[in-house]
């Protein structure tokens, strides 16, 4: 409407083509009379006022009544701006130039700057009188919008500054439009590749699938959605949160990146702390525990087995209190690395504590594979601890318990598993055991025997039995074997097989095994002078008694004492001993072998029997373990087993003894295989001193002759 208005006037410009007509001057003035948002103005020739619509008086604050008359000059102009404006107005009148459109600062009623859009137009009167009309918009509103937005950006900007987060907008397809980092390094692009790139594209698959997902329920709920992920940076792993917005209009996406790396860290170390042991960095009793608990569950759920294993390191104290908590904590750290290497992902290794640590093995096929995990455990500490230039070995002592066999909760598995580390320990440490039911009361039993044992000697608890030794062919008297006795008043009569490992364990060995040498001896003394005949008198020796650097000489001291001829002595040891290879066994053996005593390696058949062994040590006899004796008369295998030692030990020189005879036809059997001596049941038990001198054998078929 204003278009059309403004073109008819200008075409009125022309010289022949005005308009006259004051009927349509008044029409136009009708239709602005009443319009309040554009100011339409005319003056005369002399610049008066000759009409003021409506619009004007809204934008410069001017009555009709008030400006009708007024000069244009005097009413709106500003002082510096008037004599341009009557300039320009004389020079349209008389040169035909328009004053043209444009912005301009004009002024109110009150004073003050009014902004306008301004246009001009020249009419032509009935009176060839020519009226100059100002149309003026007010850009009031469009300068407070302009300066609204240019400040919105300042804002904006300077809220990005401000902000470390990442800010990316994107398209709908994920590609990015723009973006705002404040550090470039949280890119995980460089910035120069990134507008026009798909973010699906550069990010990693895992997280891409994600971004889609969130971009997509972003848009259905036509919100926000927000998730974290971690991204691989080149200085470290970092973790963000990622708000994402749709824009519905534009159809495009807000993506606000936030690093929240440091609160990630923070909260970690937090779990960390709270569940993990700080020094070796395993799983702490409390989170051990619970994953047990869990792992329970999930056992039971499955139907499955599991083992709990109790792992305690040996006299680790020793190393404690001698080398110091610094040398300690570093065993530690390395045991559990150790540790932490030998089983697998889903199995768990924790510390409970001190030395002690826990190895939670879930869904076990087959219970025969704990002896191998076992065994690959106790392995794991042969190779020696190296650190400082120093070299230590340590042992350890492992205790197995088995769900459900051995208990469904956590706590009774765990109080069976310890239980079973000590019986480990008590089988003389760098061992296994596996958790029974009788196993408690026979720890129980254990301590009271090593508890009763304390003081034994000097309590003059023990003596010695002697058991005869007899010829297989003559059947006749030729010797006897010490074997150590026990009465306790509290426990009774204890067996050798039972309290000898535990003797053997306290050291106690040491002085009661010379109790027994020193006993037999003497009593070897007796017997042969009483009956005016030479026995051998046979000792049985622990490993552990070698460890006495003097023995050799306490035995050949006692030999001179008693003034029995060495060679009266046999001393009877079995492999165990020299399975360790150790240089001072050696030693000993050699020395004694020197000495002129006789060296027997007793229960052959149990164990290794290695032959080997035999013929590196310098023994005299052989003595072939019971068991085999048992069977010898009534399974063939038994009976081939003996054969083939007899033939073996006579090649080697060696004599064979058979133990435990307690038949005639063994001993019939014996005689037919070659067998030298004989002892057992059938003879006669182990016998007191006194007993033993005045025994007599009656032989079933040949009477005893001297
Ligand atoms: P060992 O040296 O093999 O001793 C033979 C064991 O077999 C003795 O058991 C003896 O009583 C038993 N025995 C003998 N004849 C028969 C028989 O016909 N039938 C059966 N069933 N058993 C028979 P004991 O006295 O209970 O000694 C057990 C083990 O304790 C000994 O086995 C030996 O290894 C150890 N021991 C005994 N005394 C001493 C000792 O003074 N020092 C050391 N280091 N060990 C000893
Ligand atoms: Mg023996
Ligand atoms: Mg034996």
């Amino acid at each position: 409407m204003v278009g059309f208005f403004i073109g008819y006037i200008r075409g009125s410009q022309a010289d022949d083509m005005e308009i006259r007509k004051t009927a349509t001057r008044e029409s136009v003035h009708q239709l602005f009379d009443a319009v309040d948002a554009i100011s339409v103005q005319g003056y005369d020739e002399q610049r008066r006022v000759v009409y003021w619509n409506r619009g004007s008086e809204v934008i410069y604050g001017y009555t009709a009544a008030e400006a009708l008359g007024r000069k244009l000059e005097d009413l709106i102009i500003p002082a510096d701006m008037r004599g341009a404006v009557i300039a320009g107005h004389r020079d349209w009148l008389e040169q035909g130039v328009a004053i043209p459109a444009s912005e301009l600062v004009l002024r109110n009623k009150a004073g003050e700057d009014v902004n306008v859009f301004s246009n001009h137009v020249m009419f032509v009167d009935d009176n060839n009188q020519r009226e100059m009309y100002c149309i003026d918009i007010d850009l009031a509103e469009v300068r407070r919008a302009q300066a609204e937005t240019v400040l919105k950006e300042h804002m904006l900007r300077a809220v990005f500054e401000a902000t470390p987060d990442l800010f990316f907008l994107m398209n709908a397809d994920g590609v990015v439009i723009d973006y705002h980092a404040g550090d470039h390094t949280n890119l995980y692009v460089a910035p120069e590749n990134l507008i026009g790139q798909r973010a699906m594209e550069f990010l990693p698959n895992k997280i891409a699938r994600k971004f889609q997902t969130q971009m997509a329920r972003a848009m259905e709920q036509s919100g926000h959605s927000s998730f974290e992920y971690e991204l691989n940076l080149p200085a470290d792993l970092a973790y963000f949160e990622a708000r994402v917005s749709y824009l519905p209009t534009q159809a495009q996406f807000m993506v606000i990146v936030r690093d929240i790396t440091e609160k990630q860290k923070a909260a970690k170390m937090i779990r960390q702390q709270a569940y993990f042991d700080a020094l070796t960095s395993l799983p702490n009793r409390f989170l051990s525990l619970d994953r047990l608990s869990q792992m329970l569950k999930e056992m039971e759920r499955d139907g499955e087995q599991a083992a709990v294993l109790f792992l305690d390191i040996d006299d680790f104290k020793k190393v404690n209190d001698s080398l110091g908590h610094e040398v300690g904590d570093k065993l530690l750290v390395e045991a559990a690395r150790r540790l932490k290497r030998a089983v697998r992902k889903s199995d768990t290794v924790g510390r409970l504590g001190g030395d002690e640590f826990i190895v939670l093995l879930r869904a076990l096929k087959d219970i025969n594979d704990l002896v191998d995990i076992a065994e690959g455990l106790l392995g794991l500490f042969r190779e020696p601890f190296r650190f400082d230039g120093r070299e230590l070995v340590l042992t350890l002592s492992i205790g197995i318990a088995i769900y459900p066999d051995n208990g469904a909760s956590a706590s009774n598995l765990l109080r069976n598993a310890d239980t079973a580390m000590y019986q480990a320990k008590a089988l003389g440490r760098n061992a296994y055991s596996f958790f029974t039911k009788e196993m408690n009361d026979r720890i129980l039993r254990r301590l009271e025997i090593e508890a009763q044992l304390h003081g034994a000697l000097e309590r003059n608890e023990f003596s010695v039995s002697y058991q005869p030794k007899f010829d297989v062919r003559t059947e006749r008297m030729v010797g006897a074997e010490a074997l150590l006795r026990w009465r306790n008043p509290i426990l009774g009569q204890v067996s050798p097989a039972e309290f000898i490992p535990i003797a053997e364990h306290t050291g106690l060995i040491g002085p009661v095994g010379k109790f027994v040498i020193k006993q037999a001896i003497a009593f070897l003394g007796q017997w042969q002078a009483q009956h005016q005949r030479h026995y051998t008198m046979a000792v049985n020796l622990s490993p552990r008694q070698f460890r006495d650097k003097k023995l050799v000489e306490f035995i050949a001291q006692t030999l001179r004492e008693q003034e029995i001829e060495p060679a009266r002595l046999e001393l009877e040891i079995t492999e165990g001993v020299l399975m360790n290879g150790e240089a001072h066994i050696d030693k000993a053996l050699a020395d004694l072998n020197e000495l002129g005593v006789l060296l027997a390696m007793d229960d052959f058949g149990t164990g290794y029997s290695s032959l080997s062994y035999l013929r590196r040590y310098a023994f005299d006899v052989l003595k072939v373990d019971r068991s085999f004796i048992n069977g010898i008369t009534l399974n063939k295998e038994d009976r081939d087993l003996v054969v083939a030692t007899i033939a073996m030990a006579h090649s080697l020189g060696l004599l064979v003894v058979a133990e435990g005879v307690e038949e005639r036809a063994q001993l019939a059997l014996l005689d037919e295989l070659g067998c030298d001596l004989a002892q057992g049941y059938y003879f006669s038990e182990p016998l007191p001193p006194d007993e033993l001198v005045n025994f007599q054998h009656q032989s079933a078929d040949r009477p005893q002759t001297e």
